[in-house]
């Protein structure tokens, strides 16, 4: 387990992306404006670049570049949301060892950069309705004695529940909410993209 492990999430995040980025921009454009998935896929291709013409030895160098590239590279509601995640989780492991439990403290602390830039809260059909059960799920699968892996894989699974239960919901933040009632009955396009993330980290990452 070390900075490979990372870059290779980094890349297979930006591949599922990439796969999947007219599938975030359909979604995106039934509740906002239809650039969820050119937004994604054009930062992470700029990770890649990134990851193309440098090499890092730790892995908190490794994800506040990748969080600074996406603040750069992505306009909108995502860039600086996704930006920040990156950016926290590479600052809680500065000196870290690469643990279950201190990447699980890294993923709390880069959701907790999300919640500092969104203030979004659980229900409000956004990005932390898959980030919120993915964090628990992490955290009592690592209590019960689990890897990473199965980890990983748990708290992927809690995201793409919490995907699927953003459907009914009617948003309260983002261009979401300026649709109010109509925003119902639409899957949230940056919970999706958070579900491909923790799918992808959990296929990489150990
Ligand atoms: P924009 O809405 O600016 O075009 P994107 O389309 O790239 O940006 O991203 C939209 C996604 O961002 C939404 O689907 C939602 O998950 C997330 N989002 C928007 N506002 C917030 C917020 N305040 N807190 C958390 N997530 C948010
Ligand atoms: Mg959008
Ligand atoms: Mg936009």
């Amino acid at each position: 387990m070390g900075v490979e492990n990372f870059v290779d999430w980094l890349r297979d995040a930006a591949r599922t992306l990439h796969d999947n980025a007219a599938y975030l921009t359909e979604l995106d454009s039934a509740i906002g404006d239809a650039d969820h998935g050119a937004n994604m896929d054009r930062g992470f291709a700029a990770i890649v670049a990134l990851l193309d013409e440098s090499t890092f030895d730790s892995v908190d160098e490794l994800m506040k570049k990748a969080g600074m590239t996406l603040v750069s590279k992505v306009g909108g509601a995502s860039g600086p949301l996704y930006g920040t995640f990156f950016l926290r989780f590479g600052t809680a492991l500065a000196g870290a060892e690469l643990t279950p439990a201190t990447i699980g403290e890294a993923f709390k602390a880069g959701v907790g950069g999300i919640l500092a830039r969104g203030k979004p809260e659980l229900g409000d059909k956004t990005m932390y309705d898959a980030w919120a059960p993915a964090l628990e799920a992490y955290d009592a699968a690592v209590s019960g004695g689990s890897g990473l892996k199965e980890a990983l894989e748990a708290a992927a699974e809690a995201a793409a529940k919490g995907r699927d239960a953003t459907v009914p919901l009617v948003a309260r933040k983002g261009r979401a909410s300026y649709l109010g009632e109509r925003s119902a009955g639409h899957q949230d396009p940056g919970a999706t993209s958070t579900t491909l993330l923790l799918e992808s980290a959990a296929r990489t990452l150990a």
